[in-house]
């Protein structure tokens, strides 16, 4: 039996409980920092212990992978630990299409990927002088928001933008990407894809909690004024969220449309879970200002299963269990090939 292994973080315990529930050996690249914590969790049934996570491509940990027929789950923390470079050079099978990664790290291929998809884009500038109503700085790839920013005006920006290499958090105007501020609620609209069944599942939704942009609203706007620090959004957690039953036909859609694009984009596809990341305004109309080509942290929000995926299942099936069906469907149908990379 092929074992499931992850890196440990982000959403490490949900998916290796999963692949434990479908059967799997369960494999834990472990940090030597976070060894206490993981091993609290029976479903875990080996640990390779890293000094630090690019170690992943050593020698002995390869072997290690090799040896128990391990497919490699990628998260939010390898993406944000190695470069592209590094993930597409990785010689253990990926769950996924580990080509798309790099699609997700490239803001420039990013947007290129959305507005293929016909998705509704906030608009991106492509120098500060451009700023001239309520615009958001990001930094590439999977920074989490930290050291992203509000900005009204190039003088603004300017400020911001040295107050952050003056902490090291950036180098300069090439680490940020300018985008214009989508007002509304926002929404993580969390999707599998499946290429064995060729289907589309809408698996939940969720909410960021983001600090500081989230704590700002419990301060009077006096004190808010007075504030001299930048807010930044930082993710620390998610709500649940359910969406008006109405919404719905629209969500299919995005997430199909989203699907075919990435077919005519980046071969072989979207396989497995992504989520379309925006917000919804007044009438309903969602603009995606992000998406993540494989599982979020949003979808630990069900380990037991969402009030979508148990529409679909009469069984608790978290996102992480249905990445294991999906191996285990794709080894029994010999069709693995179409699922890893
Ligand atoms: P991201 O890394 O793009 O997911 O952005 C992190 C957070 O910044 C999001 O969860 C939103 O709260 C916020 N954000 C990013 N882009 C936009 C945008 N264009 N309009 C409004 N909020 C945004």
């Amino acid at each position: 039996m092929t074992a499931i292994a992850t890196l440990g973080s982000h959403c490490a315990l949900q998916v290796l409980k999963g692949a434990k529930d479908e059967g799997f050996n369960t494999i834990l690249v472990c940090e030597k920092k976070r060894e206490k914590l993981y091993r609290r969790f029976g479903f875990i049934d080996e640990l390779i212990l890293v000094d630090s996570f690019n170690e992943i491509t050593n020698q002995q940990c390869v072997s290690k992978l090799k040896n128990e027929e391990a497919i490699i789950i990628p998260h939010g923390t390898l993406i944000s630990q190695m470069s592209s470079a590094e993930i597409e050079s990785i010689s253990i099978p990926i769950f996924g299409n580990k080509w798309i990664l790099r699609w997700e790290s490239d803001r420039n291929m990013k947007e290129k990927l959305m507005l293929e998809s016909k998705l509704n884009v906030p608009r991106s500038l492509s120098s500060p002088k451009e700023i001239s109503g309520l615009s958001i700085a990001k930094r590439h790839g999977a920074a989490g928001g930290k050291g992203y920013f509000l900005t009204t005006s190039e003088k603004d920006y300017k400020r911001k933008r040295d107050k952050l290499i003056a902490k090291g958090i950036i180098k300069g105007d090439s680490d940020l990407y300018l985008q214009e501020y989508a007002f509304g609620v926002s929404a993580y609209l969390q999707y599998f894809y499946s290429p064995v069944k060729n289907e589309i599942e809408f698996f939940g939704v969720d909410r960021r909690y983001e600090s500081d942009i989230d704590g700002l609203g419990r301060i009077p706007a006096q004190q808010q004024i007075e504030i001299d620090g930048i807010p930044s959004f930082n993710v620390v957690g998610n709500s649940p969220l359910v969406l008006r039953e109405s919404l719905l036909d629209e969500v299919y859609s995005m997430g199909e449309r989203f699907v075919d694009a990435a077919k005519r984009l980046v071969a072989p596809g979207m396989t497995g879970p992504f989520c379309l990341e925006g917000v919804y305004d007044e009438n309903g109309r969602f603009t995606t200002f992000e998406f993540s080509a494989r599982i979020v942290a949003g979808t630990n929000l069900y380990v037991d299963g969402s009030p979508y995926s148990d529409l679909l299942y009469n069984e608790p099936m978290s996102m992480g269990r249905r990445i294991a069906r999906e191996i285990k469907n794709a080894t029994n149908e010999n069709q693995l090939s179409k699922v890893i990379t």
